[in-house]
């Protein structure tokens, strides 16, 4: 039997615009299943470096094409506290997903069309009865097209990387500005670009530019939204 959600919420939206930090929030406040669509890009892309069948040199295609056929274990799990957690088997990859060695890949990784559909086919899997939000490129686009709200984020260039680079800096992962602005600007480029699924703003899609906003301002403008559409009072 297939599953639908009652309520999806597609977040979509330019490169570190806060898509994940504000789709946590909104699940946590309204009782939402959150996914984080790029996390399984970002696995398939790791698992692709880790045998050597992507690279800065390119992409084995055919290779990873038979990896992906055999089967790559990429799947959530939800630990005591409540965060969502990608694991590959029982390894916990969270951490390693995030690397600016993977994050200078995954954008052409993610253009490949069959990682796309392997990737689309689990996010639907995983989206179980009840109310879901995801966050990504394409998710209001292409994956749940009829998704009954869809959200598109933007901020500034300056505002987004300093936010990345303060993040990494956190979690001890080396990188400079110059890297982290550079990154940004290539994946938002072939994100926006590539032929299979591009990043772009739904046409029905309710746009949030968070250049100058706090969590608490991201808050108090989707419970507007919550209310208004669907009389989720919270
Ligand atoms: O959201 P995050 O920045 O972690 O996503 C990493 C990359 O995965 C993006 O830059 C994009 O190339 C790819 N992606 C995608 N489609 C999605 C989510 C992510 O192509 N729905």
């Amino acid at each position: 039997m297939i599953t639908v959600p009652d309520i999806i919420i597609a977040v979509d939206g330019w490169s570190s615009t806060g898509k994940s930090t504000f789709a946590k929030l909104v699940a946590k406040h309204f009782a939402f299943l959150y996914l984080d669509s790029g996390a399984m890009y970002r696995g398939v892309t790791l698992l692709a470096l880790e045998k050597g069948i992507a690279g800065p040199s390119g992409i084995d295609e055919p290779a990873l094409k038979a990896a992906l056929d055999a089967g790559f274990d990429l799947h959530f799990e939800r630990p005591e506290d409540g965060s969502t957690q990608l694991f590959s088997g029982d390894r916990n990859i969270e951490k390693e997903i995030r690397t600016m060695e993977v994050s200078s890949l995954v954008s052409p990784v993610s253009a490949v069309p069959f990682v796309r559909s392997w990737v689309d086919e689990r996010l639907h899997a995983f989206s179980i009865n009840g109310r879901v939000i995801m966050d990504g490129r394409d998710i209001g686009t292409t994956v749940f097209p009829a998704a009954e709200l869809k959200i598109f984020m933007t901020a500034s260039d300056e505002v987004r990387a300093r936010r990345r680079f303060d993040e990494l800096q956190a979690k001890g992962t080396p990188a400079t500005m110059e890297e982290v602005m550079a990154n940004l600007k290539e994946r938002d480029y072939i994100d926006s670009h590539r032929e299979t699924s591009p990043l772009r703003r739904a046409d029905d899609a309710f746009e949030l530019d968070n250049s100058d906003m706090n969590l608490h301002e991201e808050l108090v403008w989707i419970q507007g939204l919550m209310q208004g559409k669907f009389g989720i009072l919270g």
